[in-house]
């Protein structure tokens, strides 16, 4: 039964636009009606029709330790008896800033803020006020939140046009980005051969996630770094997705290549709303009040969401087994698929992230994600939604393992998954 459901996403359509608060979950791409979540402890949503789904969103990310743990909630719950905010420094934002330069190998100082969306927006502003260069380079398929002037596409004819990918972005906030494909060497060869000394930075998700998810070729990655010394740009990690979760230390650790700048968020927050970006300490001391890169927040650094994203980090790092757990289960799900699937599917996995794309080919890149069969997936949604399991409601989002996914759970989606390729 989802019949409550159904009800609030109606009257949520009379006043809020498409009746969501981001565009995903209003199931667009499989159709139906999003389910409204009531509760959520450990690796189980409740619904508010009482239905129970093993949860492999995660909130898109940030839930690695299952939803609700007792120790974040328990020491969000003391926090709040404090005060909700301040706009004054605290000690927290210290601790914060002191666990990621512990944990996070290039990353020396840090500035909190609180979306992914600002984490990267101000990353770039960082590298442009650093450089003195206007232009940036970023991925087709990769997803950085949604600045204006991230939200673009490869624009037709010359290889350095791009073009705004949403109505109401002027083409002139979109010009400095140019656009190359992902693990494509010569595509970001190109663009810094046309314009080898206007371009501050080049910005990448050092595994996708947001095409589905793309795995780095080798040698991609050591690629970007070399490339970026070479003009005298800077290489920025998007690691919103993989930081603390491919590792401790995120994407850089887990491929041994050390960005100059880092965006964070999801599990920094510990599903509090935080963004973080930092890097070398030469170059953040650029930020304001200490240089003359302007950025500032309200509620950065805000004492709840520093609160529950200090004891997240504190729980990772003090057991470090966490991760070969994840990628055990990941990689359990993963067997299950290519064993059921075959050669049906592209099975993509680094880590805790995995994608199930729905093609007979690799997906190395944007144009192969892209030609997934999209109505296939929203049948394998369904029917797992049927079954109790929560995917993510697109084709082009990654599926995310908790350290709260018991056994039972993962032997019972792999078994739901053969019997869907089985059928
Ligand atoms: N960068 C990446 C890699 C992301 O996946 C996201 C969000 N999914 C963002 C940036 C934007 O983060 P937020 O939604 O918190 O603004």
């Amino acid at each position: 039964m989802d019949t409550k459901s159904k009800e609030l996403f109606l009257k949520a359509k009379k006043y809020i636009p498409g009746g969501v608060n981001s565009p995903v979950r209003a199931f667009g791409a499989v159709g139906g009606w999003p389910r409204f979540i009531a509760s959520a402890h450990k690796d189980r949503l409740v619904d508010v029709d009482g239905n129970e789904m093993i949860d492999y969103v995660c909130s898109w990310g940030p839930g690695i330790l299952g939803h609700a743990h007792p120790r974040v909630i328990e020491k969000v719950q003391e926090a709040c008896k404090d005060g909700l905010t301040f706009g004054a420094p605290t000690k927290k934002e210290v601790l914060l800033a002191e666990l990621i330069a512990e944990l996070v190998p290039s990353i020396e100082d840090s500035r909190l803020v609180s979306s992914g969306t600002e984490a990267v927006m101000s990353a770039i502003r960082v590298a442009r006020g650093y450089t003195r260069r206007d232009k940036i380079i970023k991925f087709k398929g990769c997803y950085h939140g949604h600045s204006d002037g991230l939200l673009v596409k490869a624009g037709s004819g010359a290889l350095t046009t791009s073009m705004p990918d949403s109505a109401g972005v002027p083409a002139d906030y979109t010009k400095n980005t140019l656009v190359a494909s992902y693990n494509d060497r010569a595509s970001v060869k190109n663009l810094f051969e046309a314009d080898p000394e206007e371009i501050a930075a080049v910005i990448v998700e050092p595994v996708a996630a947001n095409m589905g998810v793309v795995l780095p070729e080798k040698g991609f990655l050591e690629f970007l770094r070399e490339i970026t010394k070479k003009y005298g740009a800077l290489l920025i990690f998007d690691e919103v997705i993989t930081g603390f979760r491919l590792a401790l230390g995120g994407a850089q650790e887990y491929y041994g290549v050390r960005p100059d700048l880092t965006t964070l968020g999801k599990i920094v927050g510990g599903g509090m709303p935080i963004g973080a970006y930092g890097g070398k300490r030469e170059i953040m001391e650029m930020v304001s009040p200490a240089g003359p890169v302007y950025q500032a927040g309200t509620l950065s650094g805000n004492p709840i969401a520093t609160t529950a994203g200090i004891e997240t980090l504190l729980i990772l790092k003090e057991d470090p087994d966490i991760y070969r757990r994840l990628n055990q289960k990941a990689g359990e799900i993963a067997l299950a698929v290519k064993e059921a699937a075959k050669d049906a599917v592209c099975l993509n996995q680094a880590g805790s992230l995995l994608s199930i794309f729905f093609t007979s080919h690799k997906v190395t890149d944007y144009e192969s994600a892209a030609d997934s069969d999209t109505a296939s997936y929203g049948r394998y949604f369904n029917y797992l939604l049927d079954r109790g399991i929560y995917v993510a409601p697109s084709q082009f989002e990654a599926m995310f393992l908790s350290d709260a996914h018991t056994e039972e759970d993962i032997a019972f989606t792999c078994q739901m998954i053969r019997d869907f390729f089985n059928q």
